[in-house]
């Protein structure tokens, strides 16, 4: 195997950095662990867009890894609700809880990666920008942007070892060495703003000369990657249960699995067959009395998490005078707003029976929740290799 060609200066990329560097707010917070390490958490599959105000909102609640690690985890679950990959936010909380006991962060790589939650990746990003340690984290621009300089042919993900192997090289230069907080943000920046995954403006960038991909014409389909095999599909059933004030039940999910410890429409597990009605109705709260009945809400709902694709279908009714079922009920705009995405999406097959009256009884119609868009959904997200 031929050695790839050596990387260019860093020089070039800090100067282009300090003249186009982007003003993000975690920037603005020097050397600050606790908002440095949470914007990290919160970027891992997801967009800088998205999490902006989302990163402004939880610091207002949690201003400290003392009041973050103080709060109940409904609280914490609450504030994550729609930024996905819940095991995340778990992961946080149990950090902070750690971090607070210990008396503050670990100024070591070694020391982050000791942490509960924290991966290779996270622990580099923290120790280099809030520690100013020699390490550069690999992200998915730092992934692409190294691959394209070096001509990295080799797919993703067996290729990861050696981009990051050569990706640490940098840090040999005496330059990046003296600046690693500045280096490995440049390298984010970089790969963010114009070494895109599609159409790389190269004649904006600083390395062009010395980026062996473009010479050789392969920078757009730089990093490789293997072929995803088809993922499975999962099947779920769920029931929405709305009381006379038009509340609706939710109940809290197990602490681990997925979406582990957040609020969710009662329902059946997810499995790769398709559930029979008689099945279903086995995991639905009971309703009293017996005559009351469920009606299907028309449609699916299609959630993608990493390993699979789930179908949910959803049962509604209305809870008769007297029900005593365990659970917590919330307006249609609070569940809405605590809700996780795969469940937002149910709430919104439920919308139009729910404005329309389906469920109202004699109490008039229930209100249609407001649902917010997943962030999750738009591009541009980082990606560490690394489910959450
Ligand atoms: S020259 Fe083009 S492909 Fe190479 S690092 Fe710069 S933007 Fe990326």
């Amino acid at each position: 195997m031929l050695s790839p060609a050596p990387l260019p200066r860093a020089q070039a990329l800090l100067e282009w950095y300090d003249r186009h560097r982007r003003a993000l707010p975690w920037r603005e917070a020097v050397r600050d662990p606790y908002r440095i390490w949470l914007s990290e958490v919160m970027l891992q599959q997801t967009t800088v867009a998205a999490v902006t105000p989302r990163w402004r909102r939880f610091l207002e609640r949690f201003p400290s890894v003392q009041a973050l690690a103080a709060a109940p985890w409904a609280e914490v679950a609450e504030e994550w609700a729609g930024l996905g990959y819940y095991a995340r936010a778990r992961n946080l909380h149990a950090c902070a809880q750690a971090v607070a006991a210990r008396g503050g962060f670990p100024d070591t790589v070694e020391g982050l990666r000791a942490l509960p939650g924290i991966g290779a990746y996270t622990a580099a990003a923290v120790g280099a920008i809030a520690f100013g340690r020699a390490v550069v984290p690999l992200d998915g621009n730092v992934e692409r942007v190294t691959a394209r300089l070096a001509a990295i042919e080799e797919p993703l993900p067996g290729a990861r070892p050696r981009l990051a192997a050569l990706a640490q090289r940098w840090m040999e230069q005496a330059e990046a060495a003296a600046r690693p907080a500045d280096f490995v943000q440049a390298l984010f920046d970089l790969g963010a703003t114009i070494c895109t995954p599609r159409s790389p403006a190269c004649a904006l960038c600083p390395w062009q000369a010395g980026c062996a991909g473009r010479r050789a014409g392969l920078a757009e389909s730089l990093p490789r990657k293997a072929p995803k095999r088809a993922r499975p599909v999962k099947y779920g059933v769920h029931f929405l249960l709305a009381d006379a004030a038009g509340r609706l039940l939710l109940e809290r999910r197990p602490p681990s699995g997925l979406l582990g410890g957040m609020l969710g429409l009662p329902g059946t597990p997810w499995r790769e067959a398709p559930w029979t009605e008689a099945e279903a109705l086995a995991h639905a709260p009971a309703l009293l009395p017996a005559s009351a009945s469920w009606a299907a809400a028309s449609g699916e709902a299609r959630h993608g998490f990493t390993h699979f694709e789930l179908r949910l279908t959803l049962r509604l009714a209305r809870a008769p005078e007297g029900l005593n079922t365990a659970g917590e009920w919330l307006s249609p705009e609070a569940a809405a707003a605590a809700l996780p995405g795969a469940m937002q999406k149910l709430l919104a097959l439920a919308g139009g029976m729910l404005a329309g009256g389906v469920l109202a009884g004699g109490a008039g119609a229930v209100a249609s929740p407001t649902l917010a868009p997943s962030p999750r959904k738009a591009s541009g997200k980082r990606n560490t290799g690394r489910p959450a």
